[in-house]
């Protein structure tokens, strides 16, 4: 009798898991957003001053966009290394990481609990050349002089921010799988079969505007290919049509389409698709 009993909890507990867990997050979400509420004035006087992708979002994006941006920071410790903090900067290092995964259901990065800004370039490891940011398991680390110079657009093609919120993100879906978004896992292989001749050729000597260092090796290739996409969107079309087409399938979201003033960057929402009706709710995330 007993085990009949005991049998029936787990398999209670095994068929209510996800319901009730989907319901937690969904209180839990509630709560999160009226306490943006009282803070969406100043998240959008920091990123609409910095963030140029952000101010060619339709309204109802821009919204979601700033909300994700305060979740996201909310859930990591930011550590300051030789730099003076300020109220702005775990914000714009949230909004870039928000940007890369914005046509993404999965976008907390949930491996990286903790952020490093350091105040520029710096020495890691035993490469003699320095670093502008990096990516381990110990977290995320970013150089501010140059996260700044690359929101500025300072430097033409360059965004340490999205260079390294790209490695994290291939990170999570392929390294440690603790992050898997549907999306990202299903069409990166289809990315990967453009995009690999394109490396190979690179390796050989080949060159695009990718430039050199994206012939590193294949991670390299897929975050300058990130920057790239977001920085310089007209170009990378015209020069390499088919990769910037599986860009966009990947992180389904297309910058293009804000600079064509269209209502929505996403290619497609999940939700819209699966929720029918209820969307508009849910589209808060
Ligand atoms: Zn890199």
């Amino acid at each position: 009798m007993e085990i009949i009993i005991i049998a029936s909890f787990v398999l209670g507990i095994l068929i209510l898991h996800k319901p009730v867990a989907f319901l937690f997050n969904k209180i839990y979400i509630k709560q999160q957003f009226r306490k943006f509420l009282s803070s969406e004035t100043f998240y959008h006087s920091v990123v609409s001053s910095h963030v140029k992708y952000y101010n060619r979002l339709g309204l109802e994006d821009q919204r979601k966009f700033l909300f994700r941006t305060f979740l996201f920071k909310k859930a990591k410790r930011f550590h300051y290394i030789e730099v003076q903090e300020s109220a702005e900067m775990p914000i714009l290092v949230s909004a870039v990481a928000v940007q890369l995964t914005f046509g993404l259901e999965k976008f907390m990065l949930n491996y990286f609990s903790d952020i490093f800004i350091l105040r520029d370039d710096y020495h890691y490891g035993f490469y003699s050349r320095p670093f502008m940011g990096h990516v381990d398991q110990s977290g995320i680390y970013l150089s501010w002089d140059n996260f700044i110079k690359g929101l500025s657009g300072q430097m033409p093609d360059c965004n340490i921010g999205l260079h390294e919120m790209g490695h994290a993100l291939a990170y999570v879906n392929f390294i440690t799988a603790t992050e898997e978004d549907k999306n990202f896992i299903k069409e990166f292989p289809k990315f990967s079969k453009v995009a690999k001749p394109i490396f190979s050729g690179m390796q050989l000597g080949n060159k695009n505007l990718l430039g050199d260092y994206a012939a590193t090796n294949y991670h390299e290739f897929w975050a300058v290919a990130v920057e790239m996409f977001f920085e310089s969107p007209v170009r990378f079309k015209h020069e390499l049509p088919e990769l910037y087409q599986s860009m966009t399938r990947v992180l389904n979201q297309d910058p293009l389409s804000a600079l064509k003033g269209k209502l929505t960057i996403i290619r497609r929402s999940a939700e819209r698709e699966t929720e029918g009706n209820n969307s508009k709710k849910k589209a808060i995330i």
